[in-house]
This record gives structure tokens, C-alpha cells and sequence, in this order.
């Protein structure tokens, strides 16, 4: 059994019976540590190949390296403004209205936040309160819940069903009642590698339409849709922008997780709201990074453009590697992940696979039963492709071989 804590599950924890201290209440009795931390503390201690948690293992590029330095010397060490960094946000709207034609004010409709995740924690905070009720979509990025449950609000979670993953927008108009307050979307979506459509919108426009309900839309991926085609933003969807938070993050656009600023876009009203929580929460981001990042924009308005390319190639070169296994690989529209299926070599139970995989073929990767509230047998697990060529090449390696060993002993 692995290790880490799973929703309703506490596994492995000794120390709640020896310990005689007592016990906090806990607001989330039923969360464990994430599955990205655990398996990329696993996959260290193991020595293992870590196709986990989605962070790059080559180098950011040198340039913004030399200009957070630059930032330092010049004084920027103070704390930044709590919206952020206003040269900041006027290369943001500048890379909005690149990137989707939309006029956005940076004055009051971009708020700098620490990653994207501060951004979905802050703007829940702002809007939903004890007894509403949230819809989210499973499988759903792992902080989506907490952060609702947190707020005192309820998270209704509707299916994506594999191998699909499509919306069941009937269900989703079934599913809304007068304590729904928001909706939940994530586009390209982790950990299901899908897009959602410009009908999709639509769709929920229409269902939303005339009702207090707003929408999240976690947008991190939005330069990384594959195949021509183009990410659909709610920033797109003149109806839905008017009531939506849309997040983003630099830590994808900039293959630097570690920098954590990422930034939420929504109407003044909203953002108005989303501020008085984030001044409470993480009040300012770094000064120096804020700085840095701007100038960085103004060098390279462009840089989201070379993104999709760039992992699309390594999206190919890991499905090309593993062509012709026993593993299936479902349609990557975007993200940069892969999921891997390993229904013909196995029996459903991605928990107990992603564990075989990591202790006896040396490979980390990220199931999905964590993304759901009840999760089916599952038969994918998620593979990240933001790494080096010959990291990807090696890992590949390592699982066609794993594959072959399985066939060979059935
Ligand atoms: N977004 C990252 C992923 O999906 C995880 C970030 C984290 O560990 N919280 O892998």
C-alpha cells in the first residue's frame, strides 16, 4: 500500500495513536499531503525517474536569471504593491490582448498572485461562504475542494468520464440550484490532457445565464494546446468574462515552477473582492521577481507562442517511444502532461500500478484516483513531459521494458 494519505484514507500515519498531545480539530480530517509532493519525495529517495509532479528538470532560460539579479542590485527588495507590480500587469494586459483581443485593465482587473494556486485559494475565499455550493468536474486538480471546504461551501462534483473526458452539460444543468455560486473549469485540463471547446462554453454560458452563479477558470495551460489548435478562454467569451476569474501562471509560460507568480483576471467588481482576501492571504508577491518578469515580458512579448511547438515535440517523442508497448496512450489535446494506460497489462487500480511503476521500473508518475471524490477503477496514470529529451527517452525506456517483463510473466 503506498504511503501517502488519500481522501477518506489515512494510511501510514503512527503517530496519532503514540502521540498523547491533543489532537487539533481538523478542517480537513480526510487530506492528506499532496500526491505531487509524495511522489516527488519518493522518486528522490528512490532514485527514480520522476515523471510526476509537473515541473521542468532543464535549466529556465539565463536571461531571467540575470534579470532578478538585476532587480536585487537595483533595490527592489521592499515589499511590492498588495495588487502587484503595475508595470507588471501592463505587460500582463498587453499579453491578454495578444493573446485574446480582450482590453483588460490593469488597474483593477489583474491581481499578481503567488502561483496560480493562490489565485483559485483567494478568488474561492472572495466568493463562496458557508452553505453554497461550488461544481467542480472529476477528475479535478487536487486544491480545488479544499479550498471550497475551506470557505464553508459545499463542492459538487459532476464526471468526466474516460476515455473522453467530455462535459455532460445537461447534467451540469441538473446539477444547479439556488445555492450554486460558481463553477469550476480547468482548460487545457490537468490531469485529463483535454481542451474545452468554444461550444463548451457556450453551453455553460447558457446554463449560468440569468443566475448569480460565476466561473473559475484555471487557464495555467493556456499556451500549451496541441495540434493548431487554439486554447479557448473564458477571456474569449464576452458573456462569461463578465462573471469569471481566469488564471494564469508564469510558472508554466516561463518553464519555472519555482518562481511561483502566477496572476488572476476578472471585472473590477470581482477583483475588488478576490483583493481583500489576497491581502490577507499572501499580501504581495516578490518584488524582485515582479520586476524581473516584466522585463522580461517587454524583451519577449511573444513568449508564449513557441510553447505548444516545444511540447508537442516531447508529447510526440514520448508517445513515439512507446508505440507498438503494451501501454495505450490516450489523445494529448494539451498540457504538458500524457496519460498512460495500462489496461491491457493490468487489472484497474492506478494506485497500485503508479506503485509498481515507481519501486520495480523506477519511473514516478501521477495516478488519478487522488483527482476524484469517488474514483472509478481507473486504468491511466499521468506521465509529465516537461523534461529533458533523453530524461523522457530513459523513462520511456524504462517502461516499455517494465511492459514486456508484465507480458512476459502472464
Ligand atoms: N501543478 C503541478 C502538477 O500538476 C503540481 C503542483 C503542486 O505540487 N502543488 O503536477
Amino acid at each position: 500500500m503506498p504511503l501517502w494519505r488519500l481522501r477518506g484514507r489515512a494510511v501510514g500515519d503512527k503517530r496519532q495513536t503514540a502521540d498523547r498531545r491533543p489532537a487539533p480539530v481538523s478542517k480537513l480530517p480526510d487530506v492528506g499531503t499532496t500526491v505531487f509532493t509524495v511522489m516527488s519525495r519518493r522518486a528522490r529517495e528512490l532514485g527514480a525517474l520522476n515523471l510526476g509532479q509537473g515541473f521542468p528538470d532543464y535549466d529556465i532560460d539565463p536571461r531571467i536569471t540575470e534579470l532578478v539579479a538585476a532587480a536585487m542590485s537595483a533595490g527592489h527588495n521592499q515589499y511590492a504593491p498588495m495588487e502587484g507590480l503595475m508595470s507588471l500587469r501592463e505587460r500582463i494586459a498587453e499579453k491578454l490582448f495578444r493573446s485574446y483581443g480582450r482590453k483588460v485593465n490593469p488597474e483593477s482587473e489583474i491581481t499578481v498572485t503567488l502561483g496560480a494556486t493562490e489565485a483559485i485559494y483567494s478568488a474561492i475565499q472572495a466568493v463562496v461562504g458557508a452553505g453554497d455550493e461550488v461544481i467542480a468536474f472529476d477528475p479535478a486538480y487536487d486544491s480545488y475542494e479544499p479550498a471550497v471546504r475551506l470557505a464553508g461551501a459545499r463542492c459538487i462534483r459532476l464526471p468526466l468520464s474516460p476515455p473522453s473526458f467530455a462535459y455532460d452539460w445537461s447534467r451540469v444543468r441538473d446539477a444547479l440550484t439556488e445555492r450554486t455560486r460558481l463553477v469550476l473549469i480547468n482548460s487545457p485540463h490537468n490531469p485529463a490532457c483535454t481542451t474545452i471547446t468554444a461550444e463548451d462554453l457556450d453551453q455553460l454560458a447558457a446554463a449560468i445565464r440569468g443566475r448569480p452563479i460565476l466561473v473559475l477558470s484555471d487557464e495555467v495551460y493556456e499556451h500549451v494546446v496541441y495540434d493548431g489548435h487554439k486554447h479557448a478562454s473564458v477571456l474569449l467569451h464576452p458573456e462569461l468574462a463578465e462573471r469569471s476569474f481566469a488564471v494564469f501562471s508564469f510558472g508554466k509560460t516561463l518553464h519555472a515552477t519555482g518562481l511561483r507568480v502566477g496572476y488572476a483576471v476578472a471585472p473590477a467588481p470581482l477583483t475588488t473582492e478576490l483583493r481583500k482576501v489576497h491581502q490577507f492571504n499572501t499580501f504581495s508577491i516578490a518584488h524582485p521577481l515582479q520586476h524581473a518578469i516584466a522585463a522580461y515580458l517587454a524583451e519577449k512579448p511573444d513568449i508564449g507562442d513557441g510553447l505548444a511547438g516545444f511540447f508537442q515535440a516531447k508529447r510526440d517523442r514520448v508517445r513515439a517511444a512507446l508505440a507498438g508497448s503494451s501501454f495505450a496512450l490516450p489523445p494529448a489535446r494539451g498540457t504538458y502532461f500524457q496519460l498512460l494506460d495500462f489496461g491491457q497489462l493490468a487489472p484497474p487500480g492506478d494506485l497500485a500500478f503508479a506503485e509498481r511503476l515507481l519501486t520495480e521500473a523506477g519511473v514516478a508518475t501521477i495516478p488519478l484516483s487522488p483527482f476524484y471524490e469517488n474514483p472509478p477503477p481507473l486504468t491511466v496514470l499521468r506521465l509529465c513531459i516537461c523534461k529533458r529529451d533523453d530524461t523522457l527517452d530513459r523513462a520511456a525506456e524504462r517502461l516499455r521494458s517494465f511492459a514486456e517483463q508484465l507480458a512476459h510473466r502472464r
